[in-house]
């Protein structure tokens, strides 16, 4: 479990974020929403140790992680970035990428490093393109193989920032379809999505950020029922329940349109 006591976090001696309390319980799925530049992956990135926290501490099964060196952090959270420089490597080099944390000084990857990486890219259907650079690949083609890289590195916590930006709709579902068998794997995952549907659909809790602050942090029904999205993006929400297709059984859907 990850804890957040008393977080004050920002750049520059300035916080963004202020006295966040919040914890990510094993085994689920978060999505972090807000609106444009409320500090989304600033919180993320708090969270990760990326960004060192003004105030406060974060934890992870209750060690500060400020304490832990980086490689035994790195075999317990794994963070994919929104915007990075895409490697000039191949797709496999790039999943084995997730071992070094658990190679030795000579970082040279053993039989069951391999194993691993095999298992991660046969896990997601990388096969035909695992030789290719990743600079040839398209979005949705190298989205996963960077979460095959995550999947090779096997953290407990997984933080992903806006891990569907740009794909498309299948790419998009497939990306979600992931995460999903991560969290049944018993990860945590923590993530910054902008769609709302989505974060609401995919994930056990949300939490949502306004004005410095968490607003609520409960489950998407309770934060739908809140109507505190409607407040604070200025829309009208409707949750629907359809069977997209015959027998697959009622889904909830949440729709958004503009406030008259
Ligand atoms: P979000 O992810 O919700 O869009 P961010 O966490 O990226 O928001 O940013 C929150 C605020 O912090 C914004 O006002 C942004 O301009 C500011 N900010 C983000 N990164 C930096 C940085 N490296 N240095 C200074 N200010 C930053």
């Amino acid at each position: 479990m990850i804890e957040l006591v008393n977080v004050s976090t920002g750049y520059n001696k300035t916080p963004v974020l202020n006295n966040i309390n919040l914890s990510f319980e094993k085994g689920t799925v978060t999505s972090i929403i807000g609106k444009n530049g409320c500090g989304k992956t600033t919180l993320l990135k708090t969270a990760a140790r990326i960004l060192k926290p003004l105030a406060g501490t974060v934890s992870l099964d209750g060690r500060d992680i400020s304490r832990f060196p980086g490689k035994e952090l790195a075999k317990m959270l794994s963070f994919l970035p929104q915007t990075r420089s895409v490697p000039n490597i191949t797709a496999y080099n790039l999943v084995m990428h997730g071992r070094y944390p658990y190679l030795g000084f000579s970082r040279t990857p053993r039989e069951e490093d391999r194993e691993i990486v095999r298992q991660a890219i046969e896990s997601l259907n990388l096969e035909a393109y695992i030789n290719r650079n990743v600079r040839q690949l398209s979005g949705g083609q190298s989205q996963k193989v960077y979460l095959a890289m995550l999947l090779a590195q096997n953290t407990d916590v997984v933080f992903l920032d806006e891990p569907t930006i740009y794909l498309d709709i299948n790419h998009k579902l497939e990306i979600l379809e992931i995460i999903k068998k991560l969290k049944e794997m018993g990860k945590t995952i923590v993530m910054v999505l902008h769609d709302l549907a989505n974060a609401l659909s995919y994930s056990d809790r949300i939490c949502l950020l306004d004005q410095g602050e968490v607003v609520i942090h409960d489950s998407p029904e309770k934060v739908f029922e809140s109507r505190e999205i409607d407040r604070i993006f200025q829309v009208s929400s409707k949750q629907i329940r359809v069977e997209i297709e015959a027998g697959s059984g009622e889904q909830k859907q949440y729709l958004f349109c503009l406030k008259q």
